[in-house]
């Protein structure tokens, strides 16, 4: 009750502002070096948008992908962006079979925060490699997550396996 009383009002799916503030667009920044980029967790950025490691992930390889443009709703994106939005989805998959041999991937978007987009104001597809029993009870009843690979070893091995 009291996340659901926490929603804030300017909740629309595209939200409010231009972006600043907003960590997808700072990793979406053409000006960001390769130092940027480790710090950012951005593996890969062209045409398409971006594909990077989530900070908080739920899992070990977490990875999201964004358009460059803060748009909060897919139906604000062209085409080409959504199709793009899938390709790095798509490569994400492939580095994350190479990488961590998940058994299965959840990929998804969550739309307005009520649907669990901690950021509505930019669009970001999931991509959650997933493996038997990695949900057990400690996130639920310990209410932590169990993450055994440190962020920056895991981004190193997904940029490594990049084509
Ligand atoms: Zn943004």
């Amino acid at each position: 009750m009291a996340y659901i009383s926490g929603l804030d009002s300017a909740d629309s799916p595209s939200g409010p502002g231009d972006g600043s503030g907003c960590f997808l667009c700072e990793a979406a920044s053409e000006n960001l070096g390769d130092d940027d980029m480790d710090r950012t967790l951005v593996l890969q950025r062209d045409d398409r948008g971006i594909l990077m490691l989530n900070r908080y992930p739920y899992t070990n390889g977490h990875l999201l992908a964004a358009p460059l443009s803060h748009v909060g709703d897919i139906s604000e994106l062209n085409p080409q962006q959504r199709a793009g939005l899938m390709e790095l989805c798509e490569l994400g998959t492939r580095l994350l079979r190479k990488t961590m041999q998940p058994q299965g991937i959840n990929m998804g978007m969550n739309l307005g925060r009520c649907a669990g987009a901690g950021l509505p104001g930019h669009a970001h597809m999931h991509v959650v490699p997933r493996w038997n029993g990695d949900v057990n009870f400690m996130q639920t009843v310990g209410q932590v997550r169990v993450i055994p690979q440190a962020l920056n070893e895991s981004f190193k091995m997904l940029k490594a396996a990049l084509p």
